[in-house]
């Protein structure tokens, strides 16, 4: 099945795939070719994309994915294979959103600085992944 995903600066990926495996709301998806008609909400996790012998891992951060039996269409807020993963401005995000949690403020936007960790974590997480 044909795999594209879509982010707001690029096309992340367009090739055939054997299987996928992504997060979504409502947990773990792993998707064949041949699949029902879905559409589902994708959470701040990752994807990972079985070729072959090969199982590729990026960062998926947040978005829609339609499927269909030959084809899979992601519209991500964020996508990133694992070298494309600055650690350090990872690492920074991190010690922000911490920061601003351990506030006990009430003017702290406390699902922002959530999701903030969250994205934050999955990226320091796949950043140790190959993506040969
Ligand atoms: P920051 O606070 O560091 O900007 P963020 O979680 O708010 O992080 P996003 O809004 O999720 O960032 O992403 C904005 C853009 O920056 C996206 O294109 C995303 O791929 C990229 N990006 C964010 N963090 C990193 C990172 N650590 N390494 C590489 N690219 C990143």
């Amino acid at each position: 099945m044909n795999l594209q995903i879509i982010t707001p600066d690029k096309k992340f990926f367009d090739e055939e795939v054997d299987r996928i495996v992504f997060k979504t709301t409502e947990g773990d998806i792993g998707i064949l070719p041949n699949h029902e008609p879905l559409t589902t909400i994708i959470s701040i996790g990752y994807i990972k994309i079985k070729q072959e012998e090969k199982e590729r891992k990026a960062s998926l951060i947040g978005g829609f994915a339609e499927i269909q039996p030959d084809k899979v269409t992601i519209l991500a807020d964020a996508a990133e294979w694992p070298h494309e993963i600055d650690r350090s401005r990872a690492e920074a995000a991190k010690r922000r959103a911490e920061e601003r949690l351990a506030k006990k403020s009430a003017e702290i936007d406390r699902a922002r600085a959530e999701t903030a960790l969250k994205r934050a974590l999955v990226r320091l997480e796949i950043s140790q992944y190959s993506d040969k």
